[in-house]
């Protein structure tokens, strides 16, 4: 695992960011990326372990069928198989970040319209919704994946939270947190009783245009 620590720093230091917004709690949310040298192994995060104290030494190297690799006294999170069958779906995406954002969650659960009332909002664009699976199970990852079938890179699980993949470890944390955030404009706007203004289709592309000459 020696090699792999520049990665397992960027893990933490992206868990230490989504704890810090409470997106990630002690024992809710999970995080994986690909190896670098090896895209069929994957680092992951340990199960039943304090999130907030998290120690490289925690983390476990797995194959795309969830075998770990390296020596450990850890298991790998119970939430593996939604990790790996996108992973394994998906070699366009190199990590996944799966959080149990409460905003999101509040979405998922009233259906409250995502609407564009920011740029965020409308880069994110559609927020699909799947239903709740038994954590651990093969459906769990197929229901996700499914989601996931058209190019989409994230899904709300009704009644669990949310999960996003992307080509790296940033980009997965800053559409959690894009989504989180709009989420939450969308459920305080619905608590005051307000309708928020949206932005116009002529905002909304051009908001598009400037994002595609990034
Ligand atoms: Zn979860």
């Amino acid at each position: 695992m020696e090699q792999y620590l520049p990665t397992i720093k960027d893990l933490l230091d992206i868990k230490d960011e989504l704890y810090a917004k409470g997106l990630i709690t002690p024992f809710g949310g999970n995080i994986s990326v690909r190896c670098p040298d090896d895209p069929k192994k994957v680092l992951i995060t340990p199960g039943s372990v304090y999130k907030k104290n998290l120690r490289p030494d925690q983390f476990l190297c797995v194959d795309l069928e969830g075998n770990i690799l390296n020596e450990s006294k850890y298991k790998t999170t119970s939430e593996t198989p939604i990790h790996l069958t996108i992973l394994r779906d998906r070699p366009d995406i190199n990590a996944v970040i799966h959080t149990h954002p409460v905003y999101t969650t509040i979405v998922g659960l009233t259906e409250i319209e995502f609407l564009p009332i920011t740029s965020d909002a409308v880069i994110v664009g559609k927020l699909p919704i799947v239903e709740w699976t038994r954590t651990g199970t093969a459906e769990s990852g197929q229901t996700l994946s499914q989601a996931f079938s058209k190019g989409g890179l994230f899904a709300v699980i009704r009644n669990h939270g949310l999960v996003v993949g992307g080509p790296t470890l940033h980009f997965a944390s800053g559409i959690t947190s894009m989504i989180e955030d709009t989420c939450k404009e969308l459920v305080i706007c619905k608590s005051m009783g307000i309708t928020p203004k949206l932005l116009s289709k002529e905002d909304i592309d051009y908001i598009h245009m400037r994002r595609g000459q990034v």
